[in-house]
């Protein structure tokens, strides 16, 4: 890439399957013309600025990238919408916010973006992860380094670190006839996000597919459905759209209000020819269905599929 330069961008979330939003991002991210990802930071769990709201994950991911600024910043615009990005209040939450933190060497104001992020300064969570991708990067305006802005910003003391694994912890679970697994995640969002890409791991080596379709799905539920319910009538729609609608999946993204669960299936049209086929799956059962939160906060499902 002919003029291409280090970029940070930050990734935040604090509603939904944060864990498989910010990798979808990246996804998303490494399919952008003219930007390639060169490495991710680890994830970070953080208290949220302004009203009451759930914990934010957070993470950074260095770029090469010779796109300019405002053209970077339509990308990461577009990445957010694709992802459903909502915005009910401002500060409130987000499925998913993108910021262009840094730019090596780039000092870049106009009405639509500033560069060096404007709160890069006053933000433990972004600078965290931007000093850890680039330890050497520099204020463009004055040349200071900004791992002395690190030690410089006020510490929020609940800061968890953990790292940003390739997919969710998947298990599989021996069944007589039938194909079933094990998966873990941090919450119950990511739990439903987690379940999806373990079953579509069950049909096609996620591997060997691309997030090229995005297919929104969603259910209602009962306000008192218990969490098997959730997670059987959730995977049983997911099903519909992997075998009907012949997706091969890649990852998923869930938001789970309570009554609806909804999410948007990443993938491709399944080719026989190109993906790496494994088997094809009847239905989610109840059969040994055990859903629920661990003594560590964790969230942990087992679901058996008939083939
Ligand atoms: P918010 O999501 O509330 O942080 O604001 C999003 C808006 O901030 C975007 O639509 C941009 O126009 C603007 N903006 C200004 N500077 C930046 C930056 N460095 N990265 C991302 N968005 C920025």
């Amino acid at each position: 890439m002919d003029g291409a330069r280090d970029v940070i961008v930050g990734l935040g979330s604090n509603i939904g399957s944060r864990e498989a939003l910010l990798r979808a991002a990246v996804d998303l991210l490494a399919a952008t013309p003219g930007v390639a990802v060169r490495a991710r930071s680890d994830l970070y769990e953080t208290a949220p600025v302004g009203p009451p709201q759930a914990r934010y994950l957070n993470a950074a991911v260095r770029l090469r990238s010779a796109l300019d600024p405002e053209a970077l910043l339509d990308a990461l615009l577009s990445i957010e919408r694709t992802l459903g990005r909502e915005r009910r209040v401002r500060w409130g939450a987000r499925t998913l916010d993108l910021d262009v933190l840094w730019i090596d060497g780039v000092a870049h104001r106009s009405p639509t973006l500033t560069v060096p992020h404007a709160e890069l300064a006053r933000r433990e969570f972004a600078l965290r992860p931007l000093v850890a991708l680039c330890p050497d990067a520099r204020d463009p305006r004055d040349g200071a380094p900004l791992a002395r802005a690190l030690d410089a910003v006020e510490r929020d003391p609940t800061l968890r670190a953990r790292p940003f694994a390739e997919a969710f912890s998947r298990d599989d679970v021996e069944h007589t006839a039938d194909e079933g697994f094990v998966t873990r995640a941090a919450d119950r969002a990511d739990l439903l996000a987690a379940a999806t890409e373990a079953m579509g791991a069950l049909v096609v080596d996620p591997a060997s597919v691309v997030a090229l379709r995005a297919v929104p799905v969603s259910i209602v539920l009962d306000a008192d459905a218990t969490d098997d319910e959730r997670v059987f009538a959730w995977l049983s729609e997911v099903l519909y759209h992997l075998d009907a609608g012949r997706l091969a999946l890649r990852r998923a993204v869930v938001l789970d209000d309570g009554e609806a669960v909804r999410g948007v299936l990443f993938g491709e049209h399944l080719d026989e020819s190109r993906h790496a086929m494994r088997s094809a799956l009847k239905a989610v059962t109840w059969h040994a269905l055990e859903v629920g939160a661990q003594p560590d906060g964790s969230w942990r499902a087992q679901v058996v599929v008939d083939v």
